[in-house]
């Protein structure tokens, strides 16, 4: 009898969990007891400069009521490694090398870690690096398979419509919830006044990159060059070209269409079947993506910005488990439970990787291989969601805005949170599918409606994890749309259909 293998997606689980219990339990005091002080300096190579505590005191956080100062909540729950210059320069602390004596032990760690970084690292770039010929390939097979314009036009129309809507829906939620939560007022006045302090020592704002204007990010859309769109991986103009390839393939007469189209689409199969093979390491990748993650930040600051990532995670999961399963009901007659068992690796490794993008080739593949989607609809729906569909990263837009106003105590009016919903719904689709797009693009919502920008400085520190949340919303809402759309378009296989598939593709690889 043959051995049943456990599903891809338990295995991915379990990597996952595994990376998040190494991280927890392998920290800064682990490190303390192989010699090394200063963790972050030790792992980059770099000197680790850390403050020499005065006599008396234990603890960073016993500094300011030793120099007779008010409380400051930044200190709490922090090492001696984890201070940052202006705080050590603020109590004119003396500092030293902290890593002068690493143990051969921390040394061998320093290697096994760097490998398991490169591990992660490849498995990433294994990924990335069939990103833009995926969206080019299955792009042009998708568009110029969907033979009849009218069909193009309805498929097209219907997607861009549910992509918009759920999009400013996502926005919406944010807002009202950062309203009713009200995030930056459960800050006391002495913490906030001090973390915009420190938000302007860290001078968000000349960090902040120009945002384009609204004319320039529409005149972008169209590549001068559409090679160079391609060398540079300019995901909305890679969009624009294949979808300008496919249209015209669609319209070619039969004969000249099929050679073209089937040279596209025979490419978008060996993409697909690089993906299958990437996708068995994948359990061993999550676990290198996850393990090393260095949480630099003390827990004091992660508690104060606690509610804000609360607020931001509680909408995600409303919109992942509240209203995508009800559009699934409602329009496509989907059931739920199904297309999140068909997801489940690719919302893992979206959580992994925090990249859309990268994700993009699991998720074309579980649609269609898992869920039994068609692949003309997958392969138009996807890789055009996945660059301008972001609900996740508009949600949290919408909560982030919110959250900065009220820390610098502004009231939105009814007007300026409309503005938001707007900018924040072109600020999303302007957003690339990659780590850490979503707070640059903030920059535009906050300029949009006059909100100093140096805020962002403030929840930067906590960026990194809601980033990991939010792009597990972006792939699921690309999911569910494609899932819907193909439901109507009479392209998704039921559960028996797909079982019978199953069975002959199997037969079929046995017989050989
Ligand atoms: N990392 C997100 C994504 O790839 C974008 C963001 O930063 O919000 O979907």
């Amino acid at each position: 009898m043959a051995r049943t293998k456990m599903a891809l997606h338990w295995k991915i689980m379990i990597g996952l969990a595994l990376g998040i219990v190494f991280n927890a339990a392998w920290g800064p005091s682990t490190w303390a007891a192989l010699g090394v002080d200063h963790p972050t300096a030790f792992i980059k190579s770099q000197p680790g400069v850390v403050p020499i505590l005065p006599d008396g005191v234990e603890a960073v956080e016993d500094l300011d009521t030793f120099a007779g100062r008010d409380d400051d909540p930044l200190l709490e729950d922090r090492a001696p490694f984890q201070m940052t210059a202006a705080q050590i320069a603020a109590y004119e602390l003396e500092t030293i090398d902290a890593n002068q004596n690493p143990s051969a032990i921390a040394g061998i760690a320093w290697y096994v870690r760097r490998a398991i970084v490169l591990v992660g690292e490849l498995f990433l770039r294994g990924l990335q690096f069939i990103t833009v010929p995926i969206v080019l390939f299955s792009l042009v097979a998708g568009t110029s398979t969907l033979k009849d314009l009218a069909k193009l036009g309805r498929v097209g129309g219907k997607m861009l419509g549910i992509y918009i809507t759920t999009t400013v829906f996502a926005i919406t939620i944010g807002l009202l919830l950062a309203g009713i939560i009200r995030p930056g007022e459960w800050i006391p006045d002495v913490q906030a006044e001090r973390l915009r302090a420190m938000a302007a020592a860290s001078g968000a704002d000349e960090a902040a990159v120009a945002p384009p204007s609204l004319w320039q990010f529409v005149l972008n859309i169209i590549p001068k060059n559409p090679f160079q769109a391609l060398a540079e991986a300019s995901m909305l103009q890679v969009v624009f070209f294949s979808l300008a390839i496919g249209l015209a393939l669609a319209t070619l007469p039969e004969s000249t269409a099929r050679p073209v189209a089937s040279f596209f689409s025979g490419m978008s199969e060996v993409i697909i079947k690089i993906v299958e093979f990437l996708m068995r390491t994948a359990p061993v990748a999550v676990f290198c993506l996850v393990a090393p993650i260095i949480a630099d930040l003390g827990f004091g600051i992660l508690r104060s910005l606690a509610v804000y990532s609360v607020c931001v995670v509680f909408g995600l999961m409303l919109m992942a488990f509240g209203v995508y399963p009800a559009i699934l009901m409602l329009l496509g007659r989907v059931n739920p439970v199904r297309f999140f068992k068909a997801i489940a690796p690719a919302q893992l490794l979206a959580f992994s990787s925090s990249s859309s993008n990268a994700t993009l080739p699991v998720t074309i593949d579980c649609l269609t291989k898992r869920l039994g989607a068609s692949k003309q609809v997958s392969s138009f729906v996807l890789p055009i969601g996945a660059t301008i569909n972001m609900d996740g990263t508009a949600l949290y837009q919408g909560v982030a805005t919110v959250f900065i106003a009220q820390l610098f105590g502004l009231d939105l009016t009814l007007m300026q949170q409309v503005t938001i919903v707007f900018t924040a719904l072109l600020a999303s689709i302007g957003t690339a599918g990659v780590p850490g797009a979503g707070i640059i693009m903030l920059t535009i919502v906050l300029q949009s409606v006059n909100i100093p920008t140096r805020g962002i400085a403030i929840i930067l520190t906590i960026d990194r994890i809601l980033d990991m949340c939010r792009t597990v919303v972006n792939v699921t809402g690309d999911a569910m749309v494609t899932a819907v759309i193909a439901s109507q378009e009479k392209a998704l296989l039921t559960e028996d259909e797909l079982k019978h598939r199953r069975e002959e593709e199997a037969a079929a690889e046995a017989g050989v």
